[in-house]
Formats: C-alpha cells, sequence, structure tokens
C-alpha cells in the first residue's frame, strides 16, 4: 500500500505540482532519507518526457553540526557557487521539486544569534533565486516526507514507526492521494478555489476586518491587488501548483495599512525553533510591540532580520473546515500548517499578487505599499471564532468570513 501511495504522490508532484514538459530538465531537492520518493519522483519525471533529472541530496544534521562547531566567519559566508549552479539550470528553463523532511527540533542546541546569521546568509547569496521564485519565473513545488523526528513530535503517544505511519497516512489524506485518481482531484479543488478568487477579485476589497479572541485589526489591502490560489501561472503561461498540499487564497496587504492586534493560533515552526502563542501589535503597518510564551528571542530575530521585516507581506484565507484543518493535527510543519489555517506572512510580498508588477519601479512600489525582505515567514492566525468583514470601495460592508469559513 505505502508503495502504490508513494507512486501516486510522485505522480502528483511531477504532473500537477510542476507539470514537467517533454525536454525539461527537473531539479530535485532532496533530504538524503527521502530516497525512495526521490528515486520514484526521479522515474515519474523521465516518464512523463524530462531530459534530465538533477539531485540535490541534503542532510540537515551536517548543517546542525556546523552550526554547532564552525567559526561565525564560516556560517557568514554561505557558498554562492551552490545557488549559481541552481541557476544555471533554471535560467534554462528547469522546474524544480523540493522535499522536506525537517526534525522540528534539531536546531533548539543553536543560539538563535547563529541561525539567524546563517538564515541572512543564505537569504543574501539567493536574492536572484528568490526573484525568479516570487516573480512566476519558474516552476516550483514543495512536497513532505516524514521522519521519526517530525513524526513523534505529531504523534508523541505512538513509538516511532506507528507515528511515521500515522504521517503518511494525514500526509496521502491531505495531498489526496488516498483518491482513486488524485491527479483527477486535485482539478476539482483547483477549480473550486479559483471560484473564490474570482468572487474575491470581483469585490477588490479597500479593506479586511479581522477579529477573534486576542485579535482586534484592520488591513488594507493595496489598489491592484491580485487574489491568487491553487495553480499558479507562471511568465511564460504554464500552470504549476507550489504547494502540495494547497487549501489556501492570498494576496499582498497593503505595507503600511495594517493597524490593530493580532494573536497567533498555531505554533510556528521557523527553521527548526518553535515559537509559540505569540502576538503582535501594528500601527501603520509596523510591528511596535510583540509577545511570545515560546521562542521569544527566535520571534525577535525573525522580525529583526531587515527593515521589511517589521511589516507584513502576505495575506491568505483558509477555511477552518478543510482537509487539512479537519485532522486536527498540529503538524509542526509550514506546508500543512499553513494550509490548515488562515495565515499571514512578516516579510517580502509576492510580486505575483499585484497587477502588472513587472512593470513597476521601487518608488512605485513604495507609493502602492508592497513589502520587500530577505525574509517570508508564515504563521497562523485561524480558527472557528475567526470573522472576517470586507469594505468596499464604495464603503459596501461585506462577511466574508464567519466562525472561521467562507461567509459566501
Ligand atoms: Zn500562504
Ligand atoms: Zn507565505
Amino acid at each position: 500500500m505505502y508503495k502504490k501511495n508513494l507512486s501516486k504522490y510522485a505522480d502528483l508532484a511531477v504532473k500537477i505540482g510542476i507539470g514537467v514538459k517533454k525536454g525539461q530538465t527537473v531539479i530535485v531537492k532532496a533530504p538524503i532519507n527521502t530516497f525512495d520518493l526521490t528515486r520514484e519522483v526521479t522515474k515519474k519525471c523521465y516518464e512523463v518526457g524530462a531530459k534530465d533529472v538533477i539531485v540535490e541530496y541534503s542532510d540537515e544534521e551536517i548543517n546542525h553540526q556546523r552550526l554547532l562547531n564552525s567559526p561565525d566567519e564560516v556560517i557568514k559566508d554561505y557558498p554562492k557557487w551552490k545557488i549559481d549552479g541552481l541557476m544555471n539550470y533554471i535560467k534554462e528553463g528547469a522546474a524544480i521539486i523540493n522535499i522536506v523532511s525537517s526534525n522540528p527540533d534539531l536546531m533548539s542546541d543553536v543560539a538563535p544569534n547563529r541561525l539567524a546569521i546563517q538564515n541572512k546568509a543564505i537569504s543574501q547569496a539567493a536574492k536572484e533565486y528568490r526573484e525568479y521564485i516570487l516573480g512566476g519565473k519558474v516552476h516550483w513545488t514543495i512536497i513532505a516526507y516524514p521522519n521519526e523526528s517530525w513524526a513523534t513530535k505529531v504523534f508523541p503517544g505512538s513509538s516511532p514507526d506507528e507515528a511515521v505511519e500515522k504521517l503518511w497516512d494525514n500526509i496521502f489524506k491531505a495531498t489526496r492521494v488516498d483518491h482513486e485518481d488524485p491527479v483527477k482531484a486535485w482539478e476539482v479543488h483547483i477549480n473550486n478555489l479559483n471560484e473564490r478568487l474570482k468572487f474575491l477579485n470581483e469585490k477588490s476589497f479597500k479593506k479586511l476586518i479581522y477579529t477573534a479572541p486576542g485579535t482586534n485589526l484592520e488591513v488594507e489591502l493595496p489598489q491592484g491587488h491580485i487574489w491568487i490560489g491553487g495553480s499558479q501561472t507562471s511568465s511564460n503561461g504554464d500552470k504549476f501548483l507550489p504547494n502540495l498540499p494547497t487549501e489556501e487564497v492570498f494576496t499582498v496587504p497593503k505595507k503600511t495599512g495594517v493597524n490593530g492586534t493580532l494573536r497567533s493560533t498555531k505554533p510556528l515552526n521557523y527553521k527548526s525553533s518553535l515559537i509559540d502563542n505569540f502576538e503582535f501589535t501594528f500601527k501603520d503597518g509596523k510591528i511596535v510591540d510583540f509577545k511570545a510564551e515560546t521562542g521569544y528571542e527566535t520571534l525577535k530575530n525573525l522580525i529583526e532580520t531587515d527593515e521589511g521585516s517589521h511589516f507584513l507581506g502576505e495575506i491568505a484565507l483558509v477555511p477552518h473546515n478543510s482537509p487539512i484543518s479537519n485532522t486536527n493535527i498540529i503538524f509542526y510543519n509550514t506546508l500543512y500548517d499553513e494550509n490548515a489555517s488562515c495565515h499571514f506572512a512578516i516579510g517580502s510580498a509576492y510580486l505575483l499578487c499585484i497587477e502588472n508588477a513587472s512593470r513597476l519601479t521601487e518608488e512605485d512600489k513604495k507609493r502602492i505599499g508592497i513589502n520587500s525582505s530577505l525574509t517570508h515567514v508564515d504563521f497562523m492566525v485561524g480558527s472557528a471564532k475567526l470573522n472576517i468583514l470586507g469594505i468596499t470601495n464604495s464603503g459596501e460592508e461585506i462577511q466574508v468570513f464567519k466562525d472561521g469559513n467562507w461567509a459566501f
């Protein structure tokens, strides 16, 4: 059964995730423990006509040891050739499948400032790469793969073997791999998301007002914002699905138009370090105060990455009643948790969410209120108690979310 599901999962990543084209090169970024899936993905890529499959294996334990032992100058200096190597393929049209399988607690013994130094170095080295991702200039998708540390964190009462099996089970459910024809199921789901997008884009709300326990927030949306979700259309007009699974529709908030308080509803696993029960106060878009019961220092480091990390770059809607949310599991993994819950992101905005973004100058972006930053980190705010009211440009009020779900 596992083998059959793994094969369907790989198929989904190749066909719906990046939509591999004949003659295309595919880069697979894969942790070493994922080799059975990685080999299956490779096989599927060649089956649909890929020219070459470049697998880049990694091992987070090696990086963990580096972070514990190397001097600062080593972690401050991310090897640019690594990014350049990838960029050469990407510029020639390669697509990327990113398999993630993180141990959520691995880095808990690393000093937060060491992690911050490395993250900043990676972000700086990957500037062009990020522009390709944010600008829709490359087809990419992320899929997850369980490991014992992750699975036992999600299912603390189970043995490692049982926990991994349960996590796979839930991953196969959330990615609709348990359907007879997952590719078909995703086509239907993507159509449903498109209906929501159509409504939100027609209304083109001026403002959304969030209310929930600990949350009372006004979020202005910039002129020319576009709601996107499900599949994305790349700059060459093809469709791809960046996140597998995905349940969200999202756009950009106006950088300087966020005011009030906002409380998290799920823990945030940031670069293998946990932040929990946190809240923000915003004034004219800027985080002017914040608290965290767990991981205050990590949150502080994240917010202080640069100027842009004091502002929001994404606003996303996910119904409380949806497949991942209904598992009632905290996955300690953003790919899953963000698709279980309404969320925002600290940091960089997706330019795809703004009309004619490629033609905007830095001045334009500033005027419209599009945030940029070295970082982009999602955090969850959805619950059965969340209500969202939309205000249109003509002042009409329309309930968007009621008790955690779509109100229309
Ligand atoms: Zn999101
Ligand atoms: Zn995001």
